[in-house]
């Protein structure tokens, strides 16, 4: 089998895998275009859903947990992250994903010595079933309290596992504070892959250092962009490199090449985590990504 037949085979076996992220349906059968050129690499938007989404079995099998920065530690899976901040006062949770994965979450809070039941809030990046759907699960083993962002309310109505109703305990605005035993989260409205996608920062002490961790959310751009979601990006791409940034997180762990610095953690080394000067690599390839997208609509007679 030819490597590029391999490649095609590929996209289309995970995107009939991924039959259930909305995504990959409006992207089935239509080309994939455009294609991009970031920092010597490029892509596509099949190839960057790829990148994003892993196989099947790579979106349900956990990443080794292991400490990020400070209070902060991955408990996600290969390519669906999953943060967890930890406070004396119990823990803060970010991303459920898909609720067959809660239980992996649980195995890996429990594999870093920190306890499920003392998750007290959850929050997420966007309601998209990848990062969302496992609400409901984690807040009734838990306890915890979800909160979400105002914009992004009415997207979570229809996301129902099993029939049942999304929980939400606060509806949060651009702005706001989440804390929890001395950690403060602020929740950055960043919309255009979702109205309420949200991109999460904190302060992390570690080794006498203050470090500003940015969670963001995706940044990927649907297939067909409105005026609407045009501004929105627009307003996103320049607000958020305004925030102050020491440790880029994303929600697919591709997003902040995971696999890359996960394996140049050893102790005494740099922490390969705190990468400033790749803050807004994500955001680089996005942005292209949306202007391309919309140079195509327009040579298509987009009004
Ligand atoms: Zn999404």
């Amino acid at each position: 089998m030819s490597t590029s037949f391999r490649a095609t085979l590929f996209s289309v076996v995970s995107c009939l895998l991924l039959a259930a992220v909305s995504p990959c349906l409006a992207q089935g059968g239509a080309p994939d275009q455009p294609s991009i050129t970031v920092r010597g690499q490029t892509y596509t938007p099949r190839s960057i859903l790829a990148r994003n989404m892993g196989t099947a079995e790579d979106q349900t099998t956990a990443f080794p947990p292991h400490k990020i920065v400070g209070n902060v530690y991955y408990v996600g899976t290969r390519t669906l992250t999953s943060f967890l901040i930890t406070t004396p006062q119990g823990h803060i949770l970010i991303n459920s994903t898909y609720e067959r994965n809660v239980r992996t979450i649980e195995k890996s809070v429990t594999q870093l010595g920190f306890k499920f039941s003392d998750i007290r809030i959850l929050l997420a990046t966007h309601a998209h079933d990848d990062h969302q759907e496992g609400d409901a699960l984690l807040k009734e083993l838990t306890g915890a309290q979800v909160m979400v962002m105002q914009e992004d309310v009415a997207a979570l109505q229809g996301l129902k596992p099993g029939g049942k109703a999304h929980p939400i305990d606060r509806v949060l605005h651009d702005g706001e504070e989440v804390t929890l035993g001395g950690t403060t989260l602020v929740a950055h409205l960043t919309p255009g892959h979702t109205h309420g996608a949200t991109t999460w920062t904190m302060k992390a002490a570690d080794g006498g250092r203050t470090y500003n961790v940015v969670f963001a959310t995706s940044y990927r751009s649907p297939t067909t962009v409105s005026p609407d979601v045009e501004n929105e990006f627009n307003r996103t791409f320049k607000f958020i490199r305004t925030l102050p940034c020491d440790v880029p997180l994303g929600d697919h762990a591709a997003q902040y090449n995971l696999n890359e610095k996960y394996a140049r953690l050893k102790p005494g080394a740099p922490n390969p985590f705190v990468d400033p000067a790749n803050c807004w690599a994500e955001a680089e390839i996005q942005e292209a990504m949306l202007r391309a997208t919309i140079q195509l609509q327009q040579k298509a007679g987009r009004p």
